[in-house]
């Protein structure tokens, strides 16, 4: 299987890259990013700095730095406008970056977050069903990257994302 759920914390993540729900300038913010860039240490907020941000929908990667991952790739989810703003493209565009990024890099597994479904206010059970669906599709494409992850904070992110993994 190789899409699997877990509840906690993805700084804690053995996956070869951790993704980040970052903002556009990859300066660090709250939510799991804030999280990433407190266990990472500041050699991550300093590698940032020198990737000019990153736009909606795309991916950059950087060093692990402090963490157990070796790799974290910051991708900038959709900000939820209703729906019809191009949003669930936005969000399975996330979902591919990463992978596509992670194979290039040489990954065999890779951890999402719930992108989007914090301050950036996406319908936890609409992401669910585009991240599993994209992630699926990108993993078909990159057969190197063996794993897909994804680890979930909370109850209800976690009971989303197993409705939309049946
Ligand atoms: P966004 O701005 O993309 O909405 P957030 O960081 O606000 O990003 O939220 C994305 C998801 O990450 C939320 O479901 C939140 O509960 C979750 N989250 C927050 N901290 C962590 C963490 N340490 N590990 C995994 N998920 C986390």
């Amino acid at each position: 299987m190789p899409i699997t759920l877990e509840r906690g914390d993805i700084t804690r993540s053995d996956a070869d890259a951790i993704v980040n729900a970052a903002n556009g300038s990859l300066l660090g913010g709250g939510g799991v990013d804030g999280a990433i860039h407190r266990a990472a240490g500041p050699g991550l907020l300093a590698e940032c700095r020198g990737l000019g941000g990153c736009a909606t929908g795309e991916a950059k990667l950087t060093g692990g730095h402090a963490l157990p991952a070796r790799f974290v790739i910051h991708t900038v989810g959709p900000v939820w406008r209703g729906g019809s703003d191009g949003e669930a493209e936005l969000l399975a565009s996330c979902h591919r970056r990463s992978i596509e990024l992670a194979a290039e890099h040489g990954c065999a597994s890779i951890a999402f977050p719930a992108i989007s479904t914090g301050v950036y206010g996406y319908p936890v059970d609409r992401a669910a069903v585009v991240a599993v669906r994209a992630a699926r599709a990108a993993l078909e494409r990159h057969p190197t990257v063996l794993d897909a992850r994804f680890v979930l904070f909370d109850d209800r992110a976690f009971a989303a994302f197993e409705r939309a993994l049946e």
